[in-house]
């Protein structure tokens, strides 16, 4: 299905419409219950061809749940209740991805769209070699190609992640965790996807593997073009890897900019982030974790939803949400914040406000 989407927000980062090849406008999920659970709420954000969007954040923020809301890989109690996903093809043609169901939707994930999962052991058949596992993307997307074709392709695909062919023949427990993971990111490369979304890629891998996996995502990104969506509660390894990052709390993106920018956050809750990890090549400096937890979200969250972990809180965070405002002042095209400290209209109702940026 074709469909082309009128309306959008205007771009705050300066990228034309051909630079877009995915733009999430105000996505909503819900987990249904007694009381539904608000798990992403009004969620925007582009991605650009051939770049690395970073998704950052604590656990429960909504990060996966807007992944899966993205690839349309939902399950019930979770429901999309707003929003649309807009993929935009080199030729300029675009397609509603809320709107996609059954074949088309299929054809469309692997082929333009695919997702690299935390655990590659669970992405993987344990009783299916891994050369099979190639030929069922084969034969449900290009049924046309021959045993042979199928064959090379992955074998190609197999080098192309540093794993010998012959490892085709085998098994996944055979398989180091590593090469498993490469395994997974070869599957999804498969096709030649314009967009990769990768879902805690290498959290479950020792730091040495995961450094090889980030070059490798790196060098394969360079050769062949596809852009990705990296999703990590690592700050740290985002701001390496990334070229605009998106921080997400409560369920809301709080803070997007571009990665060499974020290091100077302009949101409490991300500089909080930024204090959580030790920098290794820099000065030695004290951790401070966030105290406090998220919020519950079954229901309205009235004000700033970090109300109650800010340490800059005022008057107005607990009784006016705060929304994504430019960063203008700084001259990062595309730097927001939602902070009412960012905003001189709020920033003036208290004199003495100390904020991040006083
Ligand atoms: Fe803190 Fe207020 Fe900013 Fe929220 S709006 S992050 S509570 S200063």
């Amino acid at each position: 299905m074709i469909d082309t989407v009128a309306g959008l927000a205007a771009d705050p980062s300066g990228s034309t419409a051909q630079d877009v090849v995915l733009r999430a406008e105000n996505v909503h999920v819900e987990y249904d219950g007694e009381r539904p659970t608000r798990a992403v709420r009004g969620v925007s954000f582009e991605l650009r061809r051939g770049e690395v969007l970073g998704i950052a954040g604590e656990s429960g923020c909504g990060k996966s749940t807007l992944a899966y809301a993205v690839t349309r890989m939902m399950k019930p109690p979770a429901q999309l209740t707003g929003g649309s996903v807009v993929f935009r093809d080199r030729e300029g043609r675009e397609t509603d991805l809320l709107a996609l169901e059954g074949e088309e939707l299929r054809a469309f994930r692997w082929n333009r769209l695919s997702m690299v999962f935390q655990s590659a052991m669970n992405a993987l058949n344990p009783v299916t070699t891994v050369g099979r596992q190639f030929d069922d993307i084969y034969g449900a997307h290009r049924p046309e190609m021959t045993k042979s074709e199928r064959a090379e392709r992955t074998k190609a695909l197999l080098e192309m992640v540093g794993i010998d062919a012959g490892r085709a023949d085998g098994y996944p427990h055979e398989l180091s965790g590593g090469m498993r993971q490469r395994v997974v990111i070869a599957m999804a490369l498969a096709l030649e996807p314009d967009v990769v979304i990768m879902d805690e890629p290498t959290t479950a891998l020792d730091v040495v593997v995961q450094r090889e996996i980030l070059d490798e995502i790196e060098r394969l990104r360079e050769e062949l073009g596809f852009s990705v969506i990296f999703i990590t509660h690592d700050l740290g390894l985002l701001l390496e890897i990334s070229d605009r990052l998106a921080v997400m709390y409560a369920g809301e993106i709080v803070e997007y900019a571009p990665a060499e920018r974020l290091t100077d956050a302009r949101h409490p809750y991300t500089q909080g982030l930024l204090r959580s990890f030790p920098d290794l090549v820099g000065e030695r400096r004290e951790l401070r974790g966030i105290p406090g937890s998220p919020p519950d979200l079954r229901g309205e969250v009235v004000g700033c939803a970090f109300a109650d972990r800010c340490e800059y809180a005022f008057e107005p965070c607990r009784a006016v949400t705060p929304h994504l405002l430019d960063i203008a002042r700084e001259g990062a095209a595309g730097w927001r914040a939602a902070c009412h400290l960012n905003d001189p209209e709020h920033r003036s109702s208290v004199s003495d406000a100390e904020g991040p940026q006083s």
